[in-house]
């Protein structure tokens, strides 16, 4: 089957210092217009109950500035406006209603889109050529086929004081046919090992986070006995943010490699769908379910699995995969305690690991749904 698909890829980016001066204009320009759009339909819908649709042209005669700017970056500033409006209308009781944004707490960053070939790269992918900024020096790490369009460039400053452009690409593929699995996995969820696999396989996880963190704290300790937004206090915040940057990338390798290896040796993975933002809340679990990204790599798993034409099974997260006995289907409601890590069967004597029979019950749950 002939599908489109979208991939898209980050480059470190190396402005020249006017071209600096313009991505830190065109940022400011996209959150101006964001917040003065919200704020007329605010305004505009107090006086009359009635919806405004209000464009960034309309604002360029009052604001002169926003013509030397990217004028793609501002209409994707009211997409993004008119996104935050249809996802509050949607779900009013779960999203909230658009904020503004604030200088120093919204993402830095605009988005600009591609027409008729204003944005290319040029000389073999070392430079990006982007509109208003011109040719931009970039680092490519591996060659992007010829068959891939670029759409958008969404142009990032870092908190650790680095550039970015992640270039989204759409191309063609064809997807294999789903090939009827044979080899099956259960992945059980846990917050100190990642997951357990029902052939009681552990990913050998590094808890990146915990061991950056007495290091953070201790620059964090530093930071608060600083002068705040003194030359010294930038600093030592870039310092921080560059710590956040180096696990958070660290992670996320280890994550792909993980996901490469059971897309490799399985072609139907389990796993159960968790609410993990729930369970980091709830169960004082919270460092290390944030830590470890269980959430990713799931979801890196089911666009891997679908090009190598496998699959992924969702349980419902309601199926007790802890409490039931792998071998019997006898249901201990004992196994509800957390800290009841091994069990013995009260009807059929067999001893259980609690992740491990959870694993199974998983990788079996997932094999009925499919069949
Ligand atoms: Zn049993």
């Amino acid at each position: 089957m002939q599908v489109k698909r979208h991939v898209a890829v980050v480059y470190r980016a190396y402005p020249n210092r006017g071209q600096c001066a313009l991505i830190e204009r065109t940022i400011g320009c996209a959150r101006f217009v964001y917040n003065q759009m919200l704020a007329d339909r605010i305004e505009h819908y107090k006086q009359t109950k009635e919806s405004l649709r209000n464009t960034p042209a309309q604002y360029k005669d009052r604001f002169p500035f926003l013509k030397e700017v990217d004028s793609m970056a501002l209409c994707n500033a009211q997409l993004h406006l008119n996104r935050a409006y249809s996802r509050f209308f949607k779900d009013p009781q779960h999203v909230g209603f658009p904020k503004f944004k604030a200088k120093h707490k919204a993402k830095p960053s605009y988005t600009t889109n591609c027409i008729k070939g204003n944005i290319r790269l040029e000389d073999d992918g070392r430079y990006l050529r982007l509109p208003k900024l011109g040719r931009v020096r970039v680092r490519q790490h591996k060659r992007i086929p010829d068959d891939r369009v670029l759409k958008s460039v969404t142009v990032q400053h870092t908190r650790s004081g680095k550039y970015t452009m992640t270039i989204l690409f759409e191309y063609e593929t064809q997807i294999p046919e789903p090939r009827a699995p044979k080899y099956f996995v259960g992945l059980d969820y846990s917050s100190h090992d990642l997951y357990v696999s029902s052939d009681a396989e552990k990913p050998d996880y590094p808890r990146f986070y915990r061991r950056t963190e007495q290091c953070l704290a201790r620059e964090q300790r530093k930071l608060s006995h600083m002068q705040e937004q003194s030359n010294n206090w930038y600093r030592q915040k870039t310092k921080i943010a560059r710590l956040h940057e180096r696990v958070r990338n660290t992670r996320r390798d280890f994550l792909h490699k993980t996901a490469n290896k059971l897309v490799g040796q399985y072609d139907c993975v389990c796993v159960e769908d968790l609410n993990l933002q729930a369970v980091s809340q709830s169960l004082k679990l919270g460092k290390s379910t944030m830590d470890n990204g269980f959430g990713l790599l799931r979801d890196m798993l089911a666009y891997k699995l679908e090009k190598h034409g496998g699959c992924m099974v969702k349980i419902d997260r309601f199926y007790p995969s802890s409490q039931l006995c792998h071998d019997c289907g006898y249901k201990n409601t004992d196994t509800k305690n957390l800290s009841v890590r091994e069990w013995d069967c009260p009807q059929c004597g067999v001893h259980h690991d609690r992740d491990v029979n959870a694993a199974l019950n998983i990788r079996d749950e997932g094999k009925r749904l499919i069949s």
